[in-house]
């Protein structure tokens, strides 16, 4: 690094919890050493959706512990007094509306694409919300995903030939709803190319995620000819996935595209693994975790290697891997806050990396999800499992808690 570029350390809890009240933080910690107790995590994971849909009166709790923590309100009008306040640190936001796997069939599908247009709408109003985040699985059947998945397995050629093939081989009331998913998509990603914002696609199950990858791209190659609208997610938890980068990448060269690139380790390991096992298939999932990190920082190589066609979005609590990005890109002597690359942290974690990262010029923001309790359980479950090993992200948390407690104290 030069003498004059900025130096950057995670280290700092002052910008890191400048924005949280010392009663916020103690509140944090307190939830934070709740989650470290595996045994605790492991029945509240399993006993919170169950009370949710029997209608028990644990909304009140839910709210007033984890759902503060990670999630940014009920509605689009209590996140955006979260987003503004972001704003004042220069941390942007990433609108997540919580909706996953909706099974309020058609109709709900049609709601959440008009949620959708709405955040879109909304933070085109905003200085700092440049992007939001879509799940396929809010807007189309999962058992279709699924079954587009499987055949494309079954057939050769390349993502988008399997893709079309298979499309072409459903029932045609099945074609009929997979017309509908697709005109979702096209009418998120209309609006978002009007409106100058960026649309996130989750990566979700790899059961559903070839026909997510193949809707994706094509999305790409129709809005991002001039700038980059749509991302895709890529988690390098996949042993396949490293190859799928590149392989995106040529597909935008010989289309004349350009690869909206979020990446990602990936969220459903557990799930994934135990799949793999009981279905009896070869797991999808890296050996260890050295293998994630290893394929997740070459990914960033490849992607500030060839970032005048790559929009890249570094997804990640990884401070090594944070840290790395900004070193490829000094490297190569480019700026910290080149209009491709874009960092950002889920609401409720590592905002040493966030603040941090903002503190050293870089466009950083924070993921914030929000909509009604019921609808963003199973983020908050992932959320909960994620925190619950006391060496790993929970240990993280509350050393730095504890030690802008003690800064503040002191
Ligand atoms: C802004 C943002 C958006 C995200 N969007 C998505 C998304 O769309 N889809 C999605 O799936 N996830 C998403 N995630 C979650 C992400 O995939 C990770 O689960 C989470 O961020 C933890 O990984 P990490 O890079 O932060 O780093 P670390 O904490 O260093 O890594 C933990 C991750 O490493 C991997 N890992 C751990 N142990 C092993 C092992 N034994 N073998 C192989 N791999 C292992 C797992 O992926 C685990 O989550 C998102 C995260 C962020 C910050």
């Amino acid at each position: 690094m030069s003498n004059t570029e900025p130096v950057i350390s995670f280290d700092n809890t002052e910008f890191a919890f400048e924005y949280k009240t010392s009663k916020q933080l103690k509140k944090a910690s307190f939830l934070f050493s709740l989650m470290g107790k595996p045994w605790l995590v492991k029945i509240g994971t399993r006993l919170t959706p169950w009370s949710i849909k029997a209608g028990l009166p644990v909304r009140r709790i839910i709210r007033n512990t984890i759902f503060q923590q990670f999630v940014g309100g009920e509605t689009l009008a209590e996140t955006s007094i979260v987003a503004k306040k972001l704003g004042g640190y220069n941390v942007k936001a990433i609108l997540d509306y919580g909706v996953e796997g909706g099974d309020d069939g058609e109709h709900g599908f049609d709601h959440a694409t008009e949620e959708f247009i709405r955040v879109i709408e909304y933070a085109s109003t905003q200085p700092n919300i440049p992007f939001m985040s879509i799940k396929v699985t809010g807007f189309a059947r999962f058992a279709l995903l699924e079954k587009l998945d499987s055949m494309m397995h079954a057939s050769e050629g390349t993502l988008m030939k399997r893709f079309l093939k298979s499309v072409d081989e459903l029932t045609a009331e099945e074609k009929e709803e997979w017309h509908k998913v697709r005109h979702r998509m096209m009418r998120i990603c209309e609006t978002a190319a009007e409106k100058k914002i960026g649309v996130l696609v989750d990566a979700e199950e790899t059961w559903i995620q070839d026909p997510v990858d193949a809707l994706t791209i094509l999305m790409m190659d129709t809005f991002n000819k001039n700038r980059c609208v749509v991302y895709n997610t890529i988690q390098h938890y996949r042993h396949d996935r490293l190859k799928f980068l590149k392989d995106s990448y040529a597909a935008a060269e010989e289309r004349d595209f350009i690869l909206g690139a979020k990446l990602v380790r990936g969220a459903y390991m557990e799930k994934e693994r135990k799949r793999a096992e009981e279905k009896n298939y070869p797991s999808p999932i890296q050996p260890d975790k050295q293998s994630s990190d290893r394929d997740y920082n070459a990914g960033l190589e490849f992607c500030v290697d060839n970032l005048q066609r790559i929009g890249l979005i570094v997804a990640s609590h990884n401070e090594y891997s944070n840290l790395y990005a900004t070193e490829l890109l000094l490297k190569k002597g480019l700026s910290l806050n080149h209009p491709h690359i874009h960092w950002s942290q889920l609401y409720g974690m590592s905002d040493n990396i966030t603040f941090n990262l903002a503190h050293a010029g870089c466009s950083v923001s924070k993921y914030l999800p929000f909509g009604p309790i019921k609808d963003v359980i199973p983020y908050l479950m992932r959320r909960a499992q994620e925190n619950t090993s006391v060496k790993g992200q929970t240990g993280r948390e509350l050393g730095l808690i504890k030690k802008e407690l003690q800064r503040r104290a002191g």
